[in-house]
């Protein structure tokens, strides 16, 4: 079978290995569909993700769908021939994080197709790979493509983040960033009943599909003057989600919430630190809130794909071979034509 190893740097190999066998609890996958995300080209383009540095050859690829191939000793659930969505996460469940309901804080977490941890979590960009039955997530519809199966985990993402800004009915949020977490963002404020969602970006296309899922306005902030207010023109937001890690993005979120808004950080930010008009935060009760990953809704997820109360299929735009994966990260990488590109398998 093919399998994608990163070794460093802009050394990306696809080779040959040898198909895994599910052991006890496991279940073998034949790939459906796999998301390329911002981490995975960074592991290719940097050889790291900020202080997650690849120290061995790394598969990368933590957002996936497949087809139930075989399944080991003791698995009872899940069953050969299943369509599944696989949750990259495994949390301990024994820390404090964990006992507490969150489990993405988990000091022990194995992440899917991540140099996080030593031997590294070895990801779904291969032809079949194996995974606990537990994370598997069967879809019986079969109407519903492998692709949109492998939204799942991007979803997931976006629906911790409106779960970390709170209740969202009759809200007016702002979504700075519209790839696609931007965009699922839209989606998940949509699902909790948010009344306005306003989105920024500093290109058109991917503008173009957050009205497809449910922006109301979108507005390109480069075409505003240097640093003039949003609210003029927008009024203010209750929350504000920050996804395209753009520190100046963070602090039109911070000018832009009302007096005792919410900001929530999706994005990554520079690893050196920004410079923020952090009085704001202080004199206007703002609260600024992390977001990191998800916790437990990969479930709730997979259900709103599988039963199509979303629809995420606009912010899907091509599939390529895996073979082709190095050519198909380029692509992604250009967010003027690309939005989630898949890798698939023949
Ligand atoms: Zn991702
Ligand atoms: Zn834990």
């Amino acid at each position: 079978m093919l399998e994608c190893k990163v070794h460093g740097a802009m050394d990306l190999r696809v080779v040959d290995a040898p198909v895994p066998q599910a052991v006890e609890g496991e279940v073998l996958v034949r790939l459906g569909a796999a998301g390329i995300c911002g981490s995975d080209m960074h592991y290719y383009l940097h050889g790291r993700v900020g202080s997650f540095v690849i120290r061995e050859p790394l598969t990368p690829g933590h957002e996936a769908s497949g087809v139930v191939a075989a399944v080991g000793p003791g698995v009872s659930r899940v069953r050969p021939g299943d369509r599944v969505a696989i949750n990259p996460s495994r949390p301990c469940r024994r820390c404090a994080a964990c006992r507490e309901g969150r489990e993405n804080l988990c000091r022990d977490m194995r992440f899917l197709g991540s140099a996080s941890v030593f031997p590294h979590m070895q990801g779904m960009f291969r032809e079949y790979f194996t995974a606990p039955e537990a994370q598997c997530v069967v879809v019986a519809d079969e109407t519903i493509g492998l692709d949109e199966i492998a939204m799942a985990e991007p979803l997931s993402v976006a629906l911790h983040s409106a779960t970390r800004a709170g209740p969202l009915l009759g809200r007016a949020v702002l979504v700075t960033g519209s790839g696609t977490i931007g965009c699922m963002q839209v989606i998940a404020c949509r699902m909790a009943g948010a009344a306005r969602i306003v989105v920024t970006d500093v290109v058109d296309r991917p503008l173009s599909v957050a009205r497809r899922v449910g922006a109301d306005e979108t507005i390109r902030i480069d075409r505003l003057p240097e640093g003039a207010p949003l609210s003029p023109t927008t009024g203010e937001f209750d929350v504000a989600f920050e996804v395209s890690g753009s520190p100046q993005a963070l602090v039109t979120c911070l000018q832009s919430v009302r007096r005792g808004g919410i900001v929530v950080q999706v994005g990554t930010l520079p690893a050196e630190g920004v410079q923020l008009p952090a009085n704001q935060i202080m004199a206007r009760e703002i609260d600024l809130r992390g977001s990191f990953r998800f916790g437990n809704v990969f479930e709730l997820a997979v259900g709103a794909i599988a039963d199509r109360r979303v629809d995420v299929r606009p912010l899907i735009s091509g599939a390529w071979p895996l073979q082709q994966a190095a050519r198909a990260i380029e692509t992604a990488r250009d967010k003027t034509r690309s939005m989630k590109v898949q890798l698939v398998v023949d």
